[in-house]
């Protein structure tokens, strides 16, 4: 942030579209700077101070997700993603990429604003170090490794409070299987990937959350699993 104003680079080869990125986004005090190009982007970013991305998918010559990897190289600064078209899986490939969320062309204002407040809101979170997690149904206590919903301690085996714990500091990003074995289990070497899909069952019952949509712990299929972002 310089002199209070957030920067924004937007990454966009169609003109008007920058344009009303512009205008949008400077009508709330942002300040806003433009690339063309991949390669012009990646080079502002490096020459520049900038709070957030908003980064096109479909450009001349490096395409977002190589400019998204090339940010993340450098950066953990949060990026917006522009899409012609919002499908699953390009959603899945952006936030395993390091993405933040998601804008579907054509936007309006108002979903403009609200995506961007929501990932500089989790900027802001990711800049403390994590302690804790919270999102009013669910307190995940790192240090003491304690989990409670809605104010009651569940009991969990290590392995299911590993996997959660995971899956929560994750929250909103798509986890494979693999991924999960990994990181929650303590020797992954050789297990099936359907130990995580039973693992998930059960903490999902210990937690009181149902399989339906509205469970916080998506199964995301043909993906793997997420902990889903709630919106308060
Ligand atoms: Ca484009």
């Amino acid at each position: 942030m310089r002199d209070g104003h957030i920067s924004v680079l937007v990454i966009e080869d169609e003109a008007d579209i920058r344009q009303l990125l512009r205008t949008m986004l400077e009508r709330e005090g942002f300040n806003v700077s433009e690339a063309t190009t991949g390669r012009d982007g990646v080079r502002h970013f490096h020459q520049s101070h900038t709070d957030m991305v908003i980064l096109d998918v479909g450009l001349p010559d490096l395409d977002g997700w190589q400019v998204l990897e090339r940010i993340r190289d450098m950066s953990d600064v949060p990026v917006l993603m522009l899409t012609a078209l919002s499908t699953e899986r390009d959603k899945v490939r952006g936030l395993n990429a390091g993405a933040d969320d998601y804008l579907t062309k054509p936007f309006s204002r108002v979903e403009l604003l609200a995506r961007l407040q929501a990932i500089s809101r989790r900027q802001v979170s990711r800049n403390d170090p994590i302690t804790t997690f919270d999102d009013g149904t669910m307190h995940v206590d790192f240090a003491h490794q304690e989990v409670t919903v809605d104010g009651a301690v569940v009991i969990l085996t290590p392995t299911e409070y590993r996997l959660l714990a995971t899956l929560a500091r994750h929250q909103g990003q798509v986890l494979s299987s693999d991924q999960l074995i990994e990181l929650a289990w303590d020797d992954p070497s050789g297990l099936a990937p359907s130990r995580v899909k039973y693992a998930v069952l059960r903490l999902r019952r210990k937690l009181g959350w149902g399989e339906g949509d509205d469970t916080p712990l998506e199964t995301v299929r043909g993906f793997g699993y997420r902990y889903r972002a709630r919106s308060r």
